[in-house]
């Protein structure tokens, strides 16, 4: 045996059951490229599920965590550190929130979002029964028992239960549905702004600006979950931006730390004097080395005008995959916005495309079971588009035949 096989023969025994890694083991990356074990090279349009914002080892980021580990990595939340400061500068300068509170990850933001959203009722409206919390089918907002019942898809209650009490699911992109269940007792609306684990289906603006409505009236605050949409994805630093609908809370995580966990929720002054001195917390949350990660993710984007590449090079992207879908009959739909772009696909050839392009070296995964989604890193070249598409065409080619 090789000592991939052999290594691979030993993380099935060791690995926690609850992931199926493909059979390849990564040693290093470059831009938007990953090399395996064996020397095999990859185009990355997975981006460690839309994390990798700068893509790999990008030379700016190297750099300044080089500099921040030999300086300072972690102090806790009982003091301040520079970078944890200046990344709430950022952020709130950047968005409509006008505080911040950083953790590790995107069950753990909105874990946050949902508790702010509950405290406020009770503390700040002094409404002890408005508890309520609605979410869309098809959604997801993370892992944890609060965030797993957040998340409209049964497959990832089961076994779970008893789940949190006080959640409703309505389907997405419909008001009606919405205006039917929303009432007195609602404390907050969470949605995505383009479900991402569901399949990459953005929302309508008009339907998103009557979600905000339909909160004003009733008293609920709105949630949007960009911990996927955020930090440039859609070639707007934030998706609530491109649809011109302002949310009481945000939540973010993925893409902010370019592959360092970071996570952070945001909200307005109104929403955050639900919270005291202990209402909340996180060990690990906004440290410096994390912090400093953000940061340079957020220069960089701006220094690099990754907006307007997260734009353009989308558009070529979902050109190119129209251009082979009609083609190819059983890629049934494109659609997406700036770099999170996604092809519906029938029956199973979502899966077996993956796989196909795997072998002609292109990284690419399923979103809701049929569609393929892609989400390279925001540094994307034409040429890398051109190059992913050539990949794809071939695997295409293969699952066809
Ligand atoms: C990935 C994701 C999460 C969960 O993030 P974790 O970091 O895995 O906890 C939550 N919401 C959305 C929209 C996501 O895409």
């Amino acid at each position: 045996m090789t000592d991939t096989a052999v290594l691979l023969e030993k993380a099935a025994h060791l690995n926690s059951p609850n992931y199926a890694p493909a059979p390849v083991i990564f040693d290093h990356g470059q831009g938007v490229r990953l090399t395996d074990t064996e020397g095999n090279e990859y185009l990355d349009f997975v981006a460690g599920i839309a994390v990798c914002a700068l893509g790999h080892a990008n030379p700016t980021l190297v750099e300044a965590l080089r500099d921040q580990l030999g300086r300072l990595t972690h102090v806790s939340n009982l003091y301040y550190s520079t970078e944890q400061i200046k990344l709430l500068e950022a952020l709130v300068a950047a968005s409509f929130a006008d505080r911040v509170f950083f953790c590790s990850s995107g069950a753990e933001a909105n874990e946050a979002a949902l508790k702010l959203a509950r405290r406020y009722q009770k503390v700040v409206a002094g409404r002890q029964d408005k508890t309520g919390i609605i979410t869309m089918k098809h959604s997801f907002h993370g892992r944890t028992l609060a965030t797993v019942t957040a998340t409209g898809q049964p497959k990832y209650h089961e076994g779970f239960e008893p789940l949190v009490p006080g959640f409703q699911y309505v389907p997405f992109n419909d008001l009606d549905a919405l205006k039917e269940v929303i009432g007195r007792d609602t404390a907050a609306v969470m949605i995505e702004p383009i479900q991402g684990e569901g399949g990459l289906r953005p929302a309508d603006a008009a339907y998103l600006k009557g979600v905000r409505e339909l909160c004003d009236q009733h008293g609920a605050l709105l949630i949007f979950d960009e911990v996927q949409t955020g930090v440039g994805r859609t070639g707007s630093l934030f998706a609530y931006q491109h649809f011109g609908v302002t949310p009481d809370i945000m939540t973010l995580a993925k893409g902010l730390g370019g592959g360092v966990p970071l996570g952070a929720t945001l909200a307005t002054e109104k929403v955050w004097q639900a919270w005291v001195p202990g209402s909340h917390g996180s060990t690990a949350g906004g440290n410096p080395l994390a912090c400093r990660a953000g940061n340079t993710v957020l220069e960089t984007i701006a220094r690099d005008n990754l907006l307007e590449n997260a734009r353009a090079r989308g558009e070529r992207l979902q050109q190119g995959l129209s251009k082979l879908a009609e083609r190819y009959e059983f890629m049934i739909d494109v659609r997406g916005i700036g770099l999170m772009v996604g092809v519906e696909c029938q029956d199973d050839y979502a899966r077996r495309v993956v796989e196909a392009a795997r072998a002609e070296g292109l990284l690419i995964n399923t979103a809701g079971g049929h569609t393929l989604r892609f989400v390279p890193p925001l540094i994307v070249t034409d040429a890398d588009i051109d190059e992913a598409l050539e990949r794809l065409e071939r695997a295409l080619k293969v699952v066809a035949d």
